[in-house]
């Protein structure tokens, strides 16, 4: 049993009991750790800014016997309020905290996520490009846990693929090159080397640099297909914050249509 302090990103709260709520805090040396804010839902709680989703804070906790720490106090550190000002910036930030919640099992650190989570949360709240920061961060998460091929060599020939279009397979975890087209397995997506390219730079780019370059037309909805279908693939449950977003994208194509996601 023991108080501990960590610097802490608020991915998710649910209403608990009369006044509580129960929190899923990503912390930078605890890793992912469900916690309850007592009292948070009373007018006058001290707690209650501090512990906002989508919000950084410094949070002290409790470690008791429950499997449920308790938030004893939390410092707000950034409240990124301008990701709510813009819908599309706020399904990624909701996206990218549903995959940190669903990718890492509770009391898992992982330093260098915590870092790509943060810095996307600071740019998408500078209002660069929502969908690059998004897909930066997305495909970081997920080669950092482990779900992820060699972006780099083709899955057959080993060479790096030099024209496209680009096979993944999402079943093995491989990519092949145009020239090793017969090896097409059963779950894949087609991607163009412009696409790859994309990837590749951004699983290299410090996360500081998100969204200063930005993904358009058919590159961008090509790579958000490839993300979602690995992250269904890999989690086996749709993301809630999927639809949100998908309906974002389907209000701001309009009546002209413009590039839709698969329905
Ligand atoms: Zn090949």
């Amino acid at each position: 049993m023991a108080v501990y302090h960590d610097q802490m990103v608020v991915l998710k709260s649910r209403a608990y009991r009369d006044h509580d709520v129960i929190l899923t805090l990503f912390g930078r040396t605890s890793g992912k750790v469900g916690a309850i804010a007592k009292g948070v839902r009373r007018p006058k709680s001290k707690l209650a800014g501090q512990v906002s989703p989508l919000t950084f804070s410094v949070v002290t906790l409790y470690h008791g016997r429950s499997s449920l720490d308790t938030v004893t106090e939390a410092d707000l550190q950034r409240g990124f309020p301008r990701i709510a000002d813009d819908l599309e910036r706020l399904g990624w930030a909701m996206v990218l905290a549903d995959v940190v919640d669903q990718l890492w099992p509770e009391r898992e650190p992982s330093e260098e996520s915590f870092v790509v989570l943060l810095s996307a949360l600071d740019a998408l709240h500078e209002g660069r490009a929502a969908a690059s920061v998004g897909l930066a961060a997305g495909f970081r998460f997920l080669r950092i846990a482990g779900f992820s091929p060699d972006w780099d060599a083709c899955g057959a020939c080993q060479r790096p693929p030099q024209k496209g279009p680009v096979t993944v397979d999402l079943e093995n975890g491989s990519v092949y090159c145009a020239d090793c087209r017969a090896h097409t397995p059963a779950v894949a997506e087609r991607i163009s080397l412009g696409s790859l390219r994309s990837l590749q730079y951004w699983l290299k780019d410090h996360p500081n640099k998100y969204g200063q370059a930005e993904v358009k037309g058919s590159m961008k909805e090509e790579l958000k297909r490839l993300f979602f279908r690995y992250v269904l693939h890999e989690t086996a449950r749709p993301l809630k914050s999927y639809e949100f977003l998908a309906n974002v994208d389907r209000l701001s194509s309009g009546p002209e249509g413009g590039e839709k996601i698969d329905h």
